[in-house]
C-alpha cells in the first residue's frame, strides 16, 4: 500500500465545501493566524456576549459554523448525513463547559442519554463522548486522586457521579454505541481512571463499549497501558482506549513548576511523539484484547497507524481501529482516510453559541499557537482554491 501522499488530495478533503464555504474557511484561518487579533477578538466577544450585544449571528456565521455542528442535535443532522455520505462518521460532543452544580451535571447526563438514543438509529453516529468534569465537581476528582478521604456528604456526592457514569455506560451497552471518556488534568485523572476501569470490567465483557483516554504527553502512560492490559487479561474483559497527545501541556508544566514537583509531561515534543507511537504499536499488536481510537491531527501518526494496520494484517475497516479528528480541522486527513475505507469519526461540538464559546476560543488559540497547523490548513485551502480556479 502506498500510504504516501494520500492526504494531499484536496479535492476529496474539501468535497463537501461549496466555493463560498471554502473562501470562508480560508478567511477564518487567516484571521486566527494573527495572534493579536485572536486576543482582542476573545476579549471583545466575551464582553459583547455578557453585555447582550447582538453578536450571536456574527459568531454563528463565522467561527461557530466552521467548528460546530449546530445548537442542538437536530441542527447537526444535515452536516452529519453529508459527512456520512463521504464515509466520515460523527461523535456528537455536547461542548457546554464550566458547569458546577448537581442540576447541571444531571442535565449533562440526560443530554448524553439523549445522544445515545439519537445515535442508536443512526449509523452515522457510532460513538458517544463525555468529559468526567461534565458529570461531577473537579474538586471531588482531585481530592480522590490525592488519596484524601471524602466527607460523608462528599461520599454521597461521589456516588451520584458514579451513578451518572454508570447510567450512561449501561445505556451505551444496551444500544451498542461505544462511549469515549475524555481525559483531563493529571491531578484529577486517577479518580476518573479508576472509575472508568470499573466500568470496563462491567460493560466490556463481549467487546469494548467503554473507552478511556490515554494522553501520551504523559511519560507514565505506557506503564499505565501495560498495567491496564494485565488487569483486563486477568479479569477477562476488553480494553478500549482513545489515544491522544494531550491538551493541557502548559497548565501541567506551570502547575508542576509552581508546586515544585516533576512535570508529568514528556521532556520534548519528540519524546511525546515517540510515546504516542509506542502506544500505537503496542495496541495494534494486542488488538485481540483492545480497540483503539486515535484522536490526532498529526499526519505522521496517521500514516504510521495505516502502516501498522497493514503490517499486522488488519483490514482498513476493522471495527477495532478508528481515526478521529475535530470537526472543522484536518479534513484532508479525515476525508482521504474515509475514501480509502478506514473508520473515521469527527468530534462534532454543539450547544448554545454562548455556552460553546470557551471551546471556540480554545480552537482559535490552539490554531494561533500551533502555527504549523494553521499554516497547513491555509496551504491546503489555498491549493483547493487554485484547483477550483477561485484565485
Ligand atoms: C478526536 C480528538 C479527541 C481528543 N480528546 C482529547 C482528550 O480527551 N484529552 C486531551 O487532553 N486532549 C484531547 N485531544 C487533543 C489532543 O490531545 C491534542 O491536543 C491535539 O490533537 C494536538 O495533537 P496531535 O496529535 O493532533 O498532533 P501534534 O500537533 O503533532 O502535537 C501537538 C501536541 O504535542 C504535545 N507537545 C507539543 N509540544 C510539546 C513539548 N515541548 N513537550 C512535550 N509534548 C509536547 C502536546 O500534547 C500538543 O498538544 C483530542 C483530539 C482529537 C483530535
Amino acid at each position: 500500500m502506498n500510504t504516501n501522499l494520500i492526504f494531499n488530495n484536496t479535492e476529496i478533503a474539501f468535497s463537501l465545501k461549496s466555493d463560498s464555504q471554502l473562501e470562508r474557511a480560508y478567511f477564518l484561518f487567516k484571521m486566527i493566524s494573527i495572534e493579536p487579533l485572536v486576543r482582542i477578538g476573545t476579549v471583545a466577544t466575551n464582553f459583547a456576549l455578557k453585555a447582550h450585544l447582538p453578536v450571536e449571528g456574527l459568531i454563528r456565521s463565522t467561527v461557530f459554523d466552521h467548528f460546530c455542528g449546530g445548537v442542538n442535535e437536530d441542527d447537526c443532522l444535515t452536516v452529519i448525513n453529508n459527512m456520512y455520505e463521504k464515509g466520515v462518521s460523527s461523535v456528537l460532543d455536547y461542548s457546554v463547559e464550566g458547569k458546577e452544580s448537581e442540576i447541571e451535571f444531571d442535565a449533562a447526563m440526560k443530554k448524553l442519554l439523549k445522544i445515545i438514543e439519537f445515535a442508536k438509529n443512526l449509523n452515522a453516529i457510532p460513538i458517544a463522548v463525555f468529559k468526567p468534569s461534565a458529570f461531577g465537581r473537579f474538586y471531588l476528582y482531585e481530592k480522590l486522586s490525592k488519596g484524601d478521604a471524602l466527607s460523608e456528604k462528599e461520599q454521597e456526592e461521589w456516588l451520584r457521579v458514579v451513578t451518572r457514569f454508570d447510567t450512561v455506560c449501561a445505556k451505551a451497552k444496551a444500544y451498542d454505541v461505544a462511549v469515549l471518556i475524555d481525559a483531563e488534568e493529571s491531578w484529577m485523572q486517577d479518580a476518573a481512571d479508576n472509575l472508568v476501569t470499573q466500568l470496563m470490567v462491567r460493560y466490556n465483557t463481549e467487546k469494548p463499549i467503554v473507552y478511556n483516554t490515554l494522553q501520551m504527553y504523559r511519560h507514565d502512560r505506557m506503564l499505565f497501558l501495560e498495567a491496564e492490559h494485565a488487569k483486563a487479561k486477568a479479569g477477562n474483559y476488553y480494553l478500549g482506549f482513545k489515544l491522544v497527545r494531550g491538551a493541557y501541556m502548559e497548565k501541567e508544566n506551570d502547575r508542576a513548576e509552581d508546586k515544585g514537583y516533576i512535570s508529568p509531561i514528556c521532556v520534548s515534543k519528540a519524546a511525546t511523539d515517540q510515546n504516542f507511537n509506542t502506544a500505537l504499536n503496542y495496541m495494534l499488536e494486542n488488538l485481540d484484547d483492545m480497540s483503539v481510537f486515535a484522536g490526532t491531527h498529526n499526519e505522521d501518526s496517521s500514516y504510521l497507524l495505516m502502516e501498522l494496520m497493514e503490517k499486522n494484517g488488519i483490514a482498513n475497516n476493522d471495527a477495532r481501529v478508528w481515526f478521529g479528528q475535530l470537526y472543522g480541522m484536518s479534513d484532508h486527513i479525515s476525508f482521504n482516510l474515509a475514501n480509502e475505507g478506514y473508520n473515521v469519526a469527527k468530534y462534532m461540538p454543539f450547544g448554545p453559541v454562548k455556552d460553546v464559546m470557551p471551546y471556540l476560543i480554545r480552537r482559535a488559540e490552539e490554531n494561533t499557537s500551533v502555527a504549523g497547523q494553521t499554516g497547513r490548513e491555509l496551504a491546503l485551502l489555498s491549493k483547493e482554491k487554485k484547483r477550483r480556479k477561485l484565485l
